[in-house]
């Protein structure tokens, strides 16, 4: 064999069995680039990198000179030989893969070495680096990016009809939150669930199948009920409502904790590209070698920006805290209201939200003020459940209510914004939430999915306004889920679904489900469709809440003289002695500022450990709470919620006080 010809067969093999193949896996995956922000230079570079410099590397060790040098070159030969046959046999997925690739290996050496014509075919492949480089900008997504045509999107749709859509996933959201031991919607406390409910149909047995945020988000955008081990992320899913409706609507998506759009879909508005060659050595030892190796990398498939450093598996509690890190959630729901005020009404147009309200920390008045909370353990609380102190876990709903009547008002917000840019009466609005949680006394984990959980986790609200306000003021109470909402867009878009689901549209007929199963990471629970449950937990809610007003909170056995002067008090304590924890608070008080400090706590001298008292707090000498100490961690003392109204402009006397009853 000539040197010229050993040249020319490694170009061809290592551009087969070394470049194709990564360059195959770069040019499918735009995301890889559009991730990191490359610009075309970087990936042309890119391309010339693969297509053209390591098929010349590879065949350097082919022109060495003299006998050794062709012996050599021989040796290098096979080496290629056995890593391109490896590729295939990997691909064929034959058993003792490595075996076999050596044995086709040296195989395809000898041929080469040996047969005439089969050396001419690898000679001819020495233009292959043209033709894999032709394939990379004409024909992949990579290339399209190149040549500024536009990524396309698998698993687009062609809607028949393209209303506005506008999707809000509220997150750890329990229907009961919101409704009387009735079932009614409480009008009077969330006017604008009850608004939206009136124009459109509430699904009031509405459950999600998922209860980690991780998966019951996929589940809601997708229709499909996620396997434990999948990632919340767009690769991992066969399709979505990002990808089915890129091509005809505009996308406005705020995705907190997940990454269901693709980023072909939704660019990324932060920088996320690391090292371009670390990554690419990441795809590279993904694709070239063995398995057992390659797991040992980071996976490919999840975070298409810095993935090189992404050796985590995802992580809720991470994510959960980074995205409260990043932002303020209000940010999330005000963000919508301004884009559909900015939207052109004429144009197709997706509004997605996940926001991370009414999610604790609670912290937000109904107002959507915020009040000062210090990051300690809420008083009451057992690591992630309750223990037995009932007040203490009611006054944990009071701070949840409180923030549950914040999320009416800003989804007001959104429908006016609707309404303002004459896009309510067309749109098609969808309210759900991912998941509720558990707010009650002795429970271990306040969103572990059990059978006594099912009312409080598993129960969801579920809104749907048609477009042109058809079926207004319906409640269905068939059994809806939250895989259901996907072909319910389908239905009223009028367009077929390009991947298998899991739910059913909420606007066929009824499917009768006669049980259903809501999956944890840890646990299950598969229940009946009466949807009795939801009505247990508002009724136990009503114990403390009767007409649903947050501040109505009372301890067991203590009179209501909320609003009454402090001289109504009947007798007050001497012998406990209260003090507040931040007194300089009240000094200044801005009505209308951002903070408003209304969570009054303090401590408490004075009483033995199983002893608590009932407090008033008093603010400018009217009672403005009532509350019953308690002995927490060690420590005796009082939290209280104080109606904002009660502090006036500048300085205010607030007063704690003990009392018998
Ligand atoms: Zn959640």
């Amino acid at each position: 064999m000539s040197t010229r010809a050993r040249i020319q067969i490694a170009i061809a093999l290592g551009a087969l069995g070394l470049a194709w193949p990564i360059l195959d896996i770069l040019g499918r995956n735009a995301e890889f680039f559009i991730a990191r922000g490359s610009t075309r230079e970087e990936i042309v570079q890119v391309l010339v990198m693969l297509a053209a410099l390591v098929p010349i590397l590879a065949s350097l060790p082919a022109s060495l000179p003299g006998r050794l040098g062709r012996g050599l070159g021989l040796v290098w030969l096979g080496v290629l030989s056995i890593a391109l046959s490896y590729l295939v046999v990997r691909q064929l997925a034959v058993p003792s893969a490595g075996f076999a690739a050596l044995a086709l290996g040296v195989g395809l050496l000898v041929a080469i070495d040996r047969f005439e014509p089969v050396q001419a075919v690898f000679r001819l492949l020495a233009w292959s680096p043209v033709a894999l480089g032709a394939y990379f900008l004409f024909a992949t997504p990579s290339g399209a990016l190149v040549l500024d045509r536009g990524v396309p999107v698998s698993g687009t749709v062609a809607p028949q009809a393209t209303p506005p859509v506008v999707m809000l996933v509220f997150d750890e959201l329990p229907l009961a939150s919101l409704i009387d031991p009735a079932g009614n919607l409480r009008a009077d406390r969330y006017p604008n669930f009850a608004q939206l409910a009136a124009d459109g149909i509430w699904y009031r047995n509405a459950m999600t199948t998922q209860q980690q945020t991780e998966h019951s988000v996929p589940a809601i955008v997708t229709g499909v009920n996620p396997e434990r081990t999948l990632n919340p992320f767009a690769g991992q899913y066969p399709g979505s409502l990002f990808t089915a409706l890129s091509r005809v609507y505009g996308m406005q998506v705020a995705e907190t904790m997940t990454q269901m759009c693709p980023v072909t879909v939704c660019p990324l508005t932060t920088d996320r590209g690391g090292p371009l060659l670390d990554d690419l050595s990441v795809v590279a030892g993904h694709v070239l070698a063995p398995p057992d190796l390659s797991e040992s990398l980071p996976p490919i498939d999840r975070n298409w920006g810095n993935f090189g450093a992404a050796t985590e598996d995802f992580n809720a509690i991470e994510s959960f805290n980074d995205a409260r890190r990043n932002g303020d959630p209000r940010r999330t729901l005000e963000e919508v209201a301004t884009a559909i005020r900015a939207a052109d009404p004429a144009r197709p147009a997706f509004f997605f939200a996940h926001a991370l309200l009414p999610h604790n920390p609670w912290q937000y008045l109904p107002t959507g003020q915020r009040y000062p909370i210090d990051d300690e353990r809420l008083p009451g609380s057992e690591k992630t459940g309750w223990g037995d102190n009932a007040w203490l876990s009611a006054q944990a709903l009071q701070r949840h209510l409180l923030q549950v009547q914040y999320v009416d008002r800003a989804l007001g917000d959104i429908l006016e914004a609707l309404a303002d840019n004459g896009m309510y009466e067309q749109a098609l609005v969808i309210v759900v939430s991912d998941h509720g949680i558990a707010l009650r006394p002795n429970i271990e984990h306040w969103r572990r999915i059990e059978a006594d959980t099912v009312g409080a986790v598993a129960s969801v609200p579920l809104i749907v306004k048609l477009p042109r306000g058809e079926q207004a003021g319906t409640i269905d109470d068939r059994r809806a889920l939250t895989v259901d909402i996907v072909p319910t867009v389908a239905e009223v878009l009028e367009f077929g679904l390009p991947w298998e689901i899991d739910g059913a549209s909420l606007l066929g007929p009824d499917p009768k489900r006669s049980e259903t199963t809501t999956t944890g990471p840890d646990s299950q629970a598969t229940y009946g469709v009466d949807g009795k449950e939801k009505l247990a937990v508002a009724a136990a809610n009503a114990i403390w809440f009767p007409t649903g007003d947050p501040y109505e909170l009372l301890p067991e056995d203590a009179p209501n003289l909320l609003g009454e002067p402090a001289s109504s008090l009947g007798s007050v304590r001497d012998d406990v002695i209260v003090r507040l924890d931040r007194p300089n608070w009240y000094t200044n008080v801005d009505p209308s500022s951002d903070v408003l400090p209304t969570r009054v706590t303090g401590t408490v001298r004075g009483l033995a450990a199983s002893e608590d008292a009932l407090l008033a707090v008093l603010v400018n000498d009217r009672i403005a709470a009532i509350v019953r100490s308690f002995h927490d961690r060690g420590r005796s003392g009082f939290q209280a919620m104080i109606p904002p109204e009660t502090l006036g402009s500048g300085r205010n006397s607030v007063e704690v006080v003990a009392f018998e009853a």
